[in-house]
């Protein structure tokens, strides 16, 4: 707390800082030792952590970046949060974000952008921008992420954290507030691959508030990162994934990476994946169109904002029109356009309809390179973090930082980001994907870079 009093005027992670409730709890589990009970608390208890203010929490507000939920409080606890509550780790506070996750900087927050504390002058990633800069800045140890197109790694790749985006259904998603529910994932960020594994655990495992929600087990996940064991494990590298638009420092630190693995026992092997390339496009599809209906709930009535129109007859239809008006930012808008456009009559076959062959034809990629290889590998993106501004004013090109990351999401299968080394003083990500339910390989591999 006292770390996030003193650098978080400039860094700007966090849009709301849970004192009184993280101080009760960090002196519950202080008199629980003291009475002996050590033993009965988890591994965790005590270990705060920052939560990205998507995931709804009784007694603190929720925003979602958005003026639209602004002194907003959810009657209810996200899983992920009631598992947290359980653990008994005090919540830091809720971090900042692109409105309702959408973006890659924390530029479309309503609440200004989250700095990259490795340089104030640059973007710390997105969406989850707030809970990557909190653990670089050492404001939070441990964080929790939410990732539709890479808001988990991409963030924390250029901030120089560990961030991982589970299987889907690994996770519960009830209570995160929905962008594209077919793509979204709640996920651990943190400073070392093991912090990662142990708040997985905790967050992890079914959960029958959400019907996606798978009922394996996890998998032994802190095991898997103690052991970092990658010899004989075959690496592939994406061919698709790295070369052209990926900065050259990039590239570098991603060969290197490679060496340190073969160094390590991995075998490293080429893998092909071909359709990936129209990975983004089919993204920036389906996302849109799921967001749009996902977004049709904010309507003036329900949740947050009201705002009643200046003259003229005092209709629903007004009322929202105005509430949306003045409530959503322009990148929230755009997308909602973008997906009404793609689903609508005339345009679904089109648009949607052939996004959603992409994403079969994506799945069956990573089908073919897992028969060759047990993790592929490639950089979390293609840059490091960019100047504030630069790209605000092109959304094409902000999108085009997301294209190693959304391959993950439109197949289901988990990702890790870690970091990699520097280039030009600036933090390097590199990206392992397995395939579904096997997070433990992730883990295993992220490891062994560390
Ligand atoms: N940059 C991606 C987007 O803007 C990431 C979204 C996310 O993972 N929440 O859609």
């Amino acid at each position: 707390l006292d770390r996030i009093a003193e650098v978080d005027g400039e860094v700007n992670a966090f849009l709301h800082v849970n004192t009184e409730e993280a101080l009760a709890v960090a002196a519950e589990v202080d008199a629980l030792r003291a009475g002996g009970l050590a033993g009965e608390l988890h591994a965790l208890a005590g270990v705060p952590i920052a939560i990205k203010d998507l995931i709804v929490t009784i007694g603190q507000p929720t925003t979602a970046g958005s003026k639209m939920l602004e002194g907003w409080m959810s009657p209810y606890d996200a899983t992920v949060i009631s598992r947290i509550r359980e653990a008994r780790m005090p919540m830091l506070g809720k971090t900042n974000l692109d409105e309702f996750a959408m973006g890659s900087s924390t530029e479309h927050s309503a609440y200004g952008p989250t700095r990259n504390p490795w340089d104030l002058d640059r973007i710390p990633g997105g969406s989850g921008g707030g809970s990557a800069a909190a653990v670089a800045a050492y404001e939070a140890p441990l964080a929790l992420g939410t990732d539709t197109g890479g808001s988990i790694r991409q963030p924390a790749a250029v901030t120089g954290s560990v961030g991982v985006k589970p299987t889907y259904g690994g996770v519960s998603r009830y209570g995160a507030i929905a962008m594209a529910s077919s793509l979204d994932q709640i996920g651990p960020v943190s400073r070392t691959v093991l912090d990662s594994a142990l708040l997985h655990e905790v967050i992890g495992g079914h959960d029958p508030a959400d019907s996606t929600s798978l009922t394996d087990p996890l998998g032994a996940l802190a095991e898997a990162a103690r052991s970092a064991d990658v010899a004989g494990l075959r690496i592939g590298v994406v061919r698709e994934l790295q070369g052209e638009g990926y900065d050259a420092g990039v590239q570098q630190r991603f060969d290197e990476s490679l060496q340190l693995l073969r160094g390590a026992g991995a075998e490293i092997v080429e893998v092909s994946c071909p359709n990936f390339r129209y990975a983004l496009g089919a993204y920036y599809l389906i996302m849109p169109s799921e967001a749009s209906s996902n977004l049709a709930k904010f309507d003036g009535v329900r949740y947050g904002l009201r705002v009643l129109p200046e003259d003229g007859p005092m209709t629903i239809e007004r009322v929202m029109g105005a509430t949306r008006a003045a409530g959503f930012g322009d990148e929230v808008k755009r997308r909602i356009i973008l997906g009404t456009y793609a689903l609508s009559a005339g345009y679904y076959d089109a648009y949607y309809g052939s996004a959603q062959k992409v994403r079969t034809l994506v799945q069956r990629d990573f089908e073919a390179a897992f028969a060759q290889a047990d993790v592929l590998v490639s950089p979390t993106a293609p840059t490091t973090a960019f100047r504030l501004g630069e790209k605000l004013d092109d959304p094409l090109a902000m999108y085009l930082n997301d294209v190693a990351t959304i391959p993950a999401n439109l197949a289901g299968v988990p990702g890790i980001s870690v970091p990699g080394g520097l280039a030009d003083g600036l933090p390097v990500g590199i990206q392992f994907l397995a395939p579904a339910r096997e997070d433990v390989r992730l883990y295993r591999a992220g490891a062994a870079l560390e």
